[in-house]
């Protein structure tokens, strides 16, 4: 795996995807997609397990095309993902469905493409499940999304385990709510699942988890409740910084061997492990404004591109890939759109000149996925870097696109 968040992306392939598409743009690497989707499936010898990607993280169908082809299962949130997976070529038998709101028309979608498994996060949701599923003569297979209440000590925004949190089923309710599952005749009953949150870079909190929800699958056991598999989630951090994260293969053992010896298909949802150093951001150097506080360098990429350094004060690598310029200073990296929290980095030193090419690292989940066109700003093209070289996978949208569903009104 890579030490940085930029090592094994080639600067020539790079700059060769910003000259011919344009910035702002985002670039992922097929090779790394591929290295981290392997690190996930290495090591199970006879287990049963299936990795779900996480299609929140980023969703581009091109990505999903790659994973799906490699055998992938998919975590969606929403039906538009369910019908961005089929678009992809993926399974739907390999589709599980979390999400607190999930709607009617979306749990209908769901059932007519045959979906694996609903991750179901409350009781009103299961009642609604099992009437949807009666009336469509079918019978949904469904596991129960089990909040352990365990601190996954991330960020407060994308923490998802604690009792304060939407998420999920309180530890202390599941058992009745599994009774409940058990008794209607539009679900099957066929796992239990949680999620704590996401950039964990400990694995303790994951086996914290694992083991409240391994009670459940005991007490649900005596009660005659068989599962056939267990859904640990996703989570597992990057380094985007200075951050160690486990590396893939030991998070994966400390959880094998908490369920060896079980009957379980273990199921996992990682999003931002697969893809979030297989992608970067380019932009360009519009203008350069040093001042005597604070020194500006003004890029056509923004919050709108990009969100995370403005809504979790998130650290990304910034670093050049022109010659080196003539301003040597401290710089903020700001975008154009007219918001103080509109920065991309802070206090970097960069020698710059006007025009050079900028690449943010670390950028593949949360970036495209989180994407806005505030300030009518089109989104980014997006890119993959094949051995073949670079390949665009989604256009620089257009003006156009942007203003085509809106009407005038008539005077
Ligand atoms: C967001 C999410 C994931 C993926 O989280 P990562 O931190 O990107 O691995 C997995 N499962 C559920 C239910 C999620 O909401």
């Amino acid at each position: 795996m890579s030490t940085t968040p930029l090592d094994g992306f080639d600067r020539q392939q790079l700059i060769a995807a910003a000259d011919l598409y344009g910035t702002p743009c985002y670039v992922y690497d097929e090779a790394k997609l591929v290295a981290a989707w392997q690190a996930f499936n290495a090591d199970w010898q006879d287990q049963p397990h299936q990795v779900c990607y996480a299609v929140k993280a980023n969703p581009s169908l091109a990505i999903l095309q790659i994973f799906a082809r490699l055998g992938a299962g998919f975590d969606i949130v929403s039906g538009g993902e369910l019908q961005r997976v089929l678009a992809a070529g993926g399974d739907p038998a390999k589709v599980v469905f979390s999400g607190v709101g999930k709607r009617t028309d979306e749990i209908r979608l769901a059932l007519a493409s045959g979906i694996g498994c609903f991750n179901v996060e409350s009781e009103p949701e299961l009642m609604r499940i099992s009437r949807i599923a009666v009336e469509e003569n079918c019978v949904a297979p469904v596991s129960l999304r089990v909040n352990p209440d365990v601190d996954a000590r991330t960020h407060p925004y994308i923490s998802t385990g604690l009792k304060s949190n939407k998420f999920g089923v309180p530890h202390q309710d599941a058992l009745q709510l599994y009774r409940l599952a058990a008794r209607l005749p539009g679900v099957r009953i066929v796992g239990i699942d949680c999620h704590i949150g996401s950039q964990l870079t400990e694995i303790a909190p994951f086996v914290d988890a694992l083991d409240r929800v391994l009670h459940l699958v005991d007490a649900l056991q005596s009660e005659g409740i068989v599962l056939h598999h267990i859904d640990i989630g996703g989570g597992l951090g990057i380094c985007y910084r200075d951050e160690t994260p486990p590396d893939i293969s030991d998070y994966l053992t400390a959880l094998r061997t908490r369920l060896a010896g079980r009957p379980l298909k273990i199921l996992l949802e990682p999003g931002r492990a697969l893809v979030g150093n297989a992608g970067v951001l380019l932009t360009r150097v519009e203008y350069l404004k040093p001042g005597e506080e604070k020194s500006f360098a003004i890029v056509d990429a923004a919050m709108n591109d990009l969100m995370r350094p403005a809504l979790y004060d998130a650290w990304h690598e910034v670093a050049s890939l022109s010659p080196p310029g003539n301003q040597q200073r401290v710089w903020e990296i700001v975008g154009p759109v007219c918001e103080t929290g509109d920065f991309l980095a802070h206090d970097r030193e960069l020698a710059l000149n006007e025009g050079d090419l900028l690449v943010i690292a670390s950028t593949g989940a949360y970036g495209m996925s989180m994407s806005s066109n505030y300030n009518t700003r089109p989104r980014a093209a997006e890119v993959m870097l094949r051995d073949s070289g670079p390949v665009l996978v989604r256009s620089r949208e257009t003006v156009e696109d942007l203003i085509k569903p809106e009407h005038l009104l008539t005077f």
